[in-house]
């Protein structure tokens, strides 16, 4: 098997079980290394760390499967699923709708799974993942018997790994929308055209966990998609619902969704700007007992960190501004790049300008379905803060 060798102290990183191996971190590579290549990752003194999947045309040069020394093969990777899904099958009351695989993880590099009902909705994000896409097919076959499996390959980091972008069924066919079940809640998801693979199952218990704040309320959900967080507000008893969404086609969804579970017309959509919409509800002097910020992740690099922050606390203050004494803010962040940390300190900016206190009631994060592997801090992203106005 082709060796790649790391260079003298960069092997720490991922012999603690980080499953990237860096381009610049590497010494030398065995000559007969192809892109897919299967290799061995040895240290400067050539002692085995572990098993991955070489990609040369990507800046993250071999994804690590395994520390130990086994095959990779095509039983490996059935086996992976299967414990992703056992995983799941433990913790989730429902896992009718759930991420079955989350990429490495789930010790599976660039994998994603969803499961929507009786469809499977993947995406192979790495070279690492392509490389095992009919074992990986074929294993989800085997276990989940879906009606389909469907390829969603549009993701942009694809061009990073050299791969090019496909949509499509990769086993069956069918229809290509869904109703799945969550909270309780009927949801209608188009893994076809919807963002990403169609449904934003991370926030599944933030969603349910928003109930109690909702009673009574007018709530406001900012960046609402096809209604998660609006659904749920008004399964909580929210005397009315604003969604807002800069994208039409999800909050067609979101009025099928509310109009499914009986909630209109409780609940009203807007497609908007986010930005322009919190100062006009802010100047139209509009309060809210409840308001819910699920932005898209503004930053997607570190490089692009200094904006996000700014984007971040613009929303943030108007939030707060909209919300009447006694009010919830709810606010979540999906980039990596936002620790918990600045985006409480983005938090604290925002209520202070307001002139507003604020508890801190809830510091959540992702759901068993989307595991954090403790070695990787990039495979944690999502944050979801619950706060209270004081005054
Ligand atoms: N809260 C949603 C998920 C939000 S994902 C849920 O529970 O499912 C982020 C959403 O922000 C997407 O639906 C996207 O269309 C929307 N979005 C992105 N930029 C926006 C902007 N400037 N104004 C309003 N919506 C925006």
């Amino acid at each position: 098997m082709s060796e790649i060798r790391l260079a003298r102290g960069r092997g720490r990183r991922v012999a603690a079980g980080h499953p990237w191996v860096f381009s610049n971190e590497i010494e030398a590579v065995d000559p007969q290394c192809r892109p897919g290549s299967v290799v061995k990752v040895l240290d400067s003194r050539r002692r085995l760390i572990g098993r991955g999947v070489y990609n040369p045309a990507s800046q993250i040069a071999v994804r690590l499967f395994t520390w130990a020394d086994e095959d990779l093969d095509a039983a490996f990777v059935a086996g992976r699923i299967e414990a992703a899904m056992k995983h799941r099958l433990r913790f989730l009351s429902d896992a009718s709708a759930c991420r079955v695989v989350f990429a490495e993880a789930d010790g599976l590099p660039g994998l994603v799974v969803d499961r929507f009902a009786d469809v499977l909705v993947v995406q192979f994000l790495a070279l690492a993942a392509e490389v095992f896409r009919n074992p990986a097919l074929d294993a989800l076959d085997r276990l989940f018997r879906p009606r389909g499996i469907f390829v969603r390959n549009d993701a942009p980091v694809r061009d990073l790994e050299g791969l090019p972008r496909e949509v499509g069924w990769a086993r069956g066919n069918g229809p290509t929308e869904v109703v799945i079940r969550e909270n309780g809640l009927e949801v209608e998801v188009d893994f076809e055209h919807g963002q990403k693979t169609g449904y934003f199952l991370d926030q599944r218990d933030n969603r349910n966990a928003i109930r109690p704040l909702c009673h009574g309320a007018r709530v406001l959900d900012v960046f609402c998609h096809t209604g998660g967080f609006a659904l749920n507000a008004a399964a909580g008893g929210a005397r009315s619902v604003l969604g807002v969404d800069a994208s039409e086609e999800a909050l067609r969804r979101a009025g099928r969704n509310s109009e499914r579970n009986g909630f209109d017309p409780l609940c009203r959509f807007e497609t908007a700007n986010a930005f322009d919409r919190l100062r006009e509800l802010d100047k139209a002097r509009e309060r809210f007992d409840v308001v819910v910020l699920d932005p898209p992740a503004f930053a997607k690099n570190q490089a692009a960190l200094e904006g996000a922050v700014r984007g971040y606390k613009e929303i943030n203050l108007r939030g707060i501004r909209l919300l009447r004494p006694g009010g919830f803010l709810v606010t979540c962040s999906c980039s990596h790049h936002m620790p918990a940390e600045l985006l409480l300190d983005v938090v604290r900016d925002a209520a202070a300008d307001a002139g507003r206190r604020l508890w801190l009631l809830e510091q959540r994060g992702q759901p068993p379905d989307h595991p954090v592997l403790l070695a990787a801090p990039e495979t944690a992203y999502l944050k979801c803060f619950f706060f209270r106005i004081l005054g």
